[in-house]
């Protein structure tokens, strides 16, 4: 694993793409005319963000979640980017507090804005052939934030976030999610995660 091809390493991390609270305020048009255009030339290039972008707004569109315009202005919509589990991430965050050793891939590392997730996806021992979900998030108000899974066939699991950042979905079957994480000011929003 330490020989990760680079042009895959910097696919993941993506170091000259505007970070993702930009494209969120960009969504909610929020950004000044200079900043957007400077981000609408770089869309332009960059298939990555594109994608991003489509997936935040299809994702809005789909589940309803409606901004108005006084709420826009302080809630902060972050879309969670994979990070390389190897030396480049920054700071690092921990592994979930109740993980265990011998997790079938290690966790995944994510960054969103100020706030970083990892989720580790394990064999549920309670439920033989399923799958849970050990998650933290590390660097944002733990208070009153709901965590929602979505699955492919339109189901829909919340849990709250502990004190410590950590969160669980249990008795899952393997296929495609998507997370999002709510609280009072900000959202975090990962358009794609699969379980194998
Ligand atoms: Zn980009």
């Amino acid at each position: 694993m330490a020989h990760i091809d680079d042009s895959f390493k910097a696919a993941l991390y993506r170091i000259t793409c505007p970070d993702s609270a930009t494209l969120g305020n960009l969504h909610l048009g929020l950004l000044p005319n200079e900043a957007t255009a400077q981000i609408e030339e770089h869309l332009a290039i960059c298939p990555l963000c594109t994608e991003e972008l489509a997936q935040l707004e299809v994702f809005l569109a789909e589940t309803a979640v409606s901004h108005e315009p006084s709420t826009a202005e302080r809630i902060k919509i972050w879309i969670a980017k994979r990070i390389p589990t190897g030396g480049q991430s920054r700071g690092g965050v921990g592994t979930p507090a109740f993980a265990v050793r011998g997790g079938d891939d290690g966790p995944l590392m994510y960054e969103a804005g100020n706030a970083q997730l990892s989720l580790e996806v394990q064999d549920d021992p309670d439920h033989p052939g399923r799958k849970a979900i050990l998650g933290l998030v590390l660097g944002i108000e733990t208070e009153a934030v709901t965590v929602r899974l979505f699955a492919g066939e339109g189901t829909e699991t919340a849990v709250t976030l502990d004190d410590s950042g950590n969160f669980t979905f249990a008795n899952l079957e393997k296929g495609r999610f998507e997370l999002l994480l709510s609280g009072p000011d900000i959202e975090i929003y990962l358009p794609k995660l699969t379980i194998k």
